[in-house]
């Protein structure tokens, strides 16, 4: 894990300011990062877990500045819960990804979602918010979530690319929200753009986005040829499949990386490659 410390903003350039949340986990690695863009007046992006000790080390980061914004790529709750302390203590609009309404909010629903996001404006893909020398423009990207939004940056050709692009891990697809059609046809929307740079909001940044995306589209498919491999071999259920995939997997990921695994075979399923039997998959090629 890199040298970096919580509740100190570190410049990364004239423009933009990270500034790593207390919340490491298995899945946040070292915490979520907010990034501050502009001086003067700047823009918030994910401020974050609902931490008082952060939304205060934000509020430190900008002291003397106007917070014109408070953006959020995605509403699972290592990113999102911060915006209400921080637009009750600055006035700043949130602005960014819609809320998610789940249809269904029984066992099926992801328990990380913050439901009590309430943005005041939604940014469409391609719409832009702006202050003195800094333009950020949305670009959907679903698949994480279906909600999710990376924020390009104009004047650095830099992507703030939220959990769509990490810069420690492949992300986490996870049914029925998550969508992994969805998610690799948002790497090509990146794969289009000729950013410089990416800015994720866990770990370090990205200096070579192109080769980083299709290594990770390289990625999927090869989980993908692993699937097909293993049901060819004889049916399964998916715990079976993520035992052979995962070999060495933290055990607290085991759940996630079964979500990953149904990403992908529903994704197979809609292409018509497998079925399903109850909880068993099997080819259907
Ligand atoms: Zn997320």
């Amino acid at each position: 894990m890199p040298e970096q410390t919580t509740g100190l903003a570190q410049d990364i350039d004239p423009l933009v300011r990270r500034l790593l949340a207390p919340n490491p986990s298995p899945f946040t690695y070292s915490g979520t990062q907010t990034y501050i863009v502009g001086r003067g007046e700047v823009a918030v992006i994910d401020p974050g877990p609902d931490l008082p000790e952060h939304v205060d080390a934000i509020l430190a980061a900008t002291a003397g500045e106007r917070i014109a914004a408070i953006l959020c790529t995605h509403t699972h709750r290592d990113h999102s819960p911060a915006t209400r302390p921080l637009a009750a203590a600055c006035g700043a609009p949130i602005i960014g990804c819609a809320p998610l309404t789940l249809d269904d909010d029984g066992p099926r629903a992801d328990a990380a979602f913050d439901t009590d996001y309430r943005p005041d404006r939604v940014l469409a893909h391609g719409e832009t918010v702006s202050g003195p020398g800094w333009t950020i423009e949305a670009v959907a990207t679903p698949g994480h979530t279906s909600n999710h939004l990376c924020f390009a940056l104009r004047e650095n050709q830099a992507l703030f690319t939220g959990d769509h692009i990490m810069g420690w891990s492949t992300t986490v697809v996870a049914p029925p929200d998550g969508d992994m059609a969805d998610y690799m046809r948002s790497l090509d929307v990146l794969l289009a753009r000729d950013d410089v740079i990416y800015h994720p909001a866990h770990g370090e940044a990205v200096t070579e986005p192109r080769r980083f995306v299709a290594g990770i589209a390289g990625h999927r498919k090869m989980r993908e040829g692993q699937i097909l491999r293993l049901i060819s071999e004889e049916p399964r259920a998916i715990p079976a499949m993520v035992e052979q995939m995962y070999r060495g997997l933290d055990p607290r990921l085991f759940g996630a990386a079964g979500r990953s695994v149904l990403a992908h075979l529903l994704d197979l399923e809609a292409r018509g490659q497998v079925v399903r039997d109850g909880e068993i998959w099997a080819d259907a090629r």
